[in-house]
């Protein structure tokens, strides 16, 4: 499978992805249609239990339903000290329709909340300024689906970003859980990267580094 042609459809709502698979895109001189480019497109459950499961489930019904190739992108946020969670429910962490903030509260909440029952592991390579608390060790996880309904085939590639987070939201970057997620080597949270920045080292970047690198190796 080989991505040719100037156009890639992103089977996504989420506009905070749609800028960033714009931004590496074009690099390509690709451009980026999502959902929202096209009436009519079936609704998607997103009920697998991992993040391949329902990257594959938004390919598809995309895919089949324009009759083209479509890329997808499940990603979420596992958390060391919450057993994982919120993992494939980060969308939905503080319930159905909630947005980033709540999600973020939420997150903070039950954070506290532990921490506030035992003591918390504390990574001393970690460099945070003074003022600011680690609460946990956390990665960014992204699954990418690449499916071309004419063959039925998939391409799959995924990529994760390791970080910690932190007690309190800084920077007005990026989307979701950006602004609590501390990157130590920038020494600044995913939320005051910019897009180049954060996607040098983001989940999402990474595995679309590899996704480029198979798919578009001359582009
Ligand atoms: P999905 O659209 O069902 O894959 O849900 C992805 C959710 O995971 C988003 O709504 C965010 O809460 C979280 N997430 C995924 N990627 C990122 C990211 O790059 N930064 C911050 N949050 C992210």
């Amino acid at each position: 499978m080989k991505l040719t042609g100037s156009t890639i459809i992103v089977a996504t709502q989420n506009k905070g992805k749609v800028k960033e698979f714009a931004h590496a895109f074009a690099k390509l001189g690709m451009e980026v249609k999502s959902m929202y480019d096209f009436d009519n497109l079936p609704d998607i459950v997103e009920d697998g239990e991992t993040f391949f499961d329902n990257a594959l489930i938004k390919a598809k019904a995309v895919g089949d339903r324009l009759g083209v190739p479509v890329l997808a992108d499940d990603s979420g946020l596992c958390v060391d000290a919450l057993n994982g969670e919120p993992g494939v429910y980060s969308a939905r962490y503080a319930g159905e329709g909630a947005g980033d903030a709540a999600n973020n509260a939420k997150l903070l909440k039950e954070l506290g909340d532990k921490r506030a029952g035992e003591e918390m592991k504390f990574d001393a390579e970690l460099i945070l300024p003074t003022d600011l608390t680690a609460l946990s060790s956390a990665r960014f996880v992204c699954s990418l689906v690449v499916y071309d309904p004419s063959k039925g085939s998939v391409y799959h590639t995924d990529g994760t970003a390791e970080g910690y987070i932190i007690d309190r939201t800084l920077g007005e970057g990026g989307f979701g859980y950006d602004p609590l997620f501390w990157v130590p080597s920038f020494g600044r949270t995913m939320g005051q990267l910019n897009t180049d920045e954060k996607q040098t080292i983001s989940h999402r970047g990474q595995a679309l580094a590899k996704l480029i690198k198979e798919l578009a190796p001359d582009r």
